[in-house]
């Protein structure tokens, strides 16, 4: 069909997700997608600097994943998962618990981020019930968290400020400060003293009554890539094992690598109760999900009666196509190659940093593996609606650059597979938008 053509039935048809329709620039249509490259139906090219929403892991079109996914589709497009079970989700469920810490062994499947998070809400509390303890009826969030868009996920994360206009839908979370910081922040140990004190005391108030907490591990997410430092990290999961809250870290962006090592939970040495999984677990392909719990969790289900059971599930879950995708993904995740590489970016990001360090709309550098930030500021004007946001990014788009702050902080997430020579163009365009903007103030 015409560009044309198509594009006028998408300003007639499509509803866009997270887009004020009426202001958007028109969405570039894009025809194809390789490496880290999109390709526009003008011939433009795209650099994917951001995984195409933190999904895509080792670039667009890796024949290794999208061969397993023609392979399987000849073979078993789908199959219910009540009742019936299939390869590569059982492949798939054996490979993750063996890259998890020893009692994280049970994996819940489901089709999005969101739904994973859900899933651990909700085993979260049935475990406590299926106990017989019907006090502990609270969740425990973290400022700035972000864990999806269905009703529990975005309880969880209403501090995120994403949600106001579904306040009525939402239940009361509990939600305890963290300690964000970045490069040369002098005042980061007093916040993490500060946080774990007010931790503390709910803990000491509510930590009987609170059944499960959630929270983004090393890295918040779509609250501004806001970092915190494994330490803190593992004072907190500390904590609240201590007062026998469930831990659930949700690693959907976090996870396969984004930070370094496999999964965040590995730098602070923490053994949650279950983790979230999903956007890179296909390598950005098809939307699977996982809650891993540990055996201590799946077995509280265990019982003569269905009533015990946990009854949660959907059309898509564990798609056969996807979880194939999974296992390629693994492959090439876990070869020393890809290792290297991740460590390339990481040494890449802090080598622009450095170079921006006296840049005056760079405040707030931080690299956590491959994902590089900073703040612009924005005085009055910072959050996720900051007037600078829009300007950025249409800077960002003039020079062929998939680059979307979140409001006023500038982030790359790029796929592994990206090449230096393309974080150097990155680069390159991230500073003439930063001069270009700073000569209009
Ligand atoms: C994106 C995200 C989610 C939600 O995932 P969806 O697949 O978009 O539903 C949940 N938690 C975190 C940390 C995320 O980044």
């Amino acid at each position: 069909m015409a560009a044309d053509d198509l594009k006028t039935l998408d300003a007639r048809h499509v509803w866009h997700p997270f887009t004020q329709a009426q202001t958007a620039p028109e969405p570039p249509l894009v025809r194809e997608g390789r490496g880290t490259v999109l390709v526009d139906s003008e011939g433009r090219e795209h650099l994917d600097l951001i995984s195409s929403w933190w999904t895509t892991l080792h670039g667009h079109g890796h024949p290794a994943i999208t061969g397993a996914i023609a392979r399987q589709a000849e073979t078993l497009d789908h199959v219910i998962f009540a009742g019936f079970t299939h390869e590569p989700a059982v492949r798939l469920a054996g490979r993750l618990a063996g890259l998890m810490p020893g009692p994280l062994n049970r994996v819940f499947y489901s089709d999005n981020g969101s739904t994973a998070v859900e899933v651990a809400l909700k085993a979260g509390l049935q475990y406590w019930r299926n106990h017989g303890d019907t006090a502990r009826g609270r969740f425990l969030a973290f400022d700035g968290g972000y864990h999806g868009d269905t009703v529990g996920a975005m309880s969880a994360g209403a501090a995120s400020g994403f949600f106001d206009p579904f306040a009525e839908m939402l239940f009361p979370v509990d939600v305890m400060p963290v300690a964000p910081t970045w490069q040369g922040d002098e005042a980061v140990a007093a916040k993490e003293a500060e946080a774990l004190a007010a931790l503390d005391r709910h803990l000491d108030a509510h930590g009987r009554e609170t059944a499960a907490a959630v929270i983004e591990p090393l890295v918040q997410g779509a609250g501004g890539m806001r970092m915190h430092r494994p330490e803190f990290l593992r004072a907190v999961v500390e904590r609240l094992q201590a007062a026998g809250v469930l831990v659930v870290l949700d690693e959907v962006m976090t996870g396969f690598g984004r930070t370094g090592p496999v999964f965040a939970l590995e730098a602070a040495g923490v053994v949650p109760d279950m983790v979230c999984l999903s956007k890179g677990l296909t390598g950005g392909t098809l939307p699977v999900a996982a809650t891993v719990a540990t055996d201590a969790v799946h077995d509280a289900f265990l019982g003569e009666g269905i009533d015990t059971a946990f009854l949660h599930g959907h059309s898509f879950t564990a798609g056969p196509m996807g979880c194939a995708a999974g296992l390629a993904s693994l492959d090439l995740l876990l070869d020393e190659a890809c290792a290297e590489r991740r460590r390339a970016i990481e040494a890449f990001h802090r080598g622009f940093l450095d170079a921006m360090a006296d840049h005056p709309l760079v405040t707030r550098p931080r690299v956590q593996g491959t994902i590089m930030a900073f703040d612009v500021p924005a005085g009055g004007d910072a959050g996720y609606g900051a007037g600078v946001g829009p300007a950025l990014k249409a800077h960002f788009r003039a020079e062929g650059l998939v680059i979307r702050p979140l409001g006023n902080v500038v982030y790359l997430m790029p796929p592994y597979s990206v090449t230096d020579a393309e974080l150097q163009r990155a680069a390159d365009g991230i500073r003439r938008a930063l001069d270009a903007l700073q000569q209009k103030t």
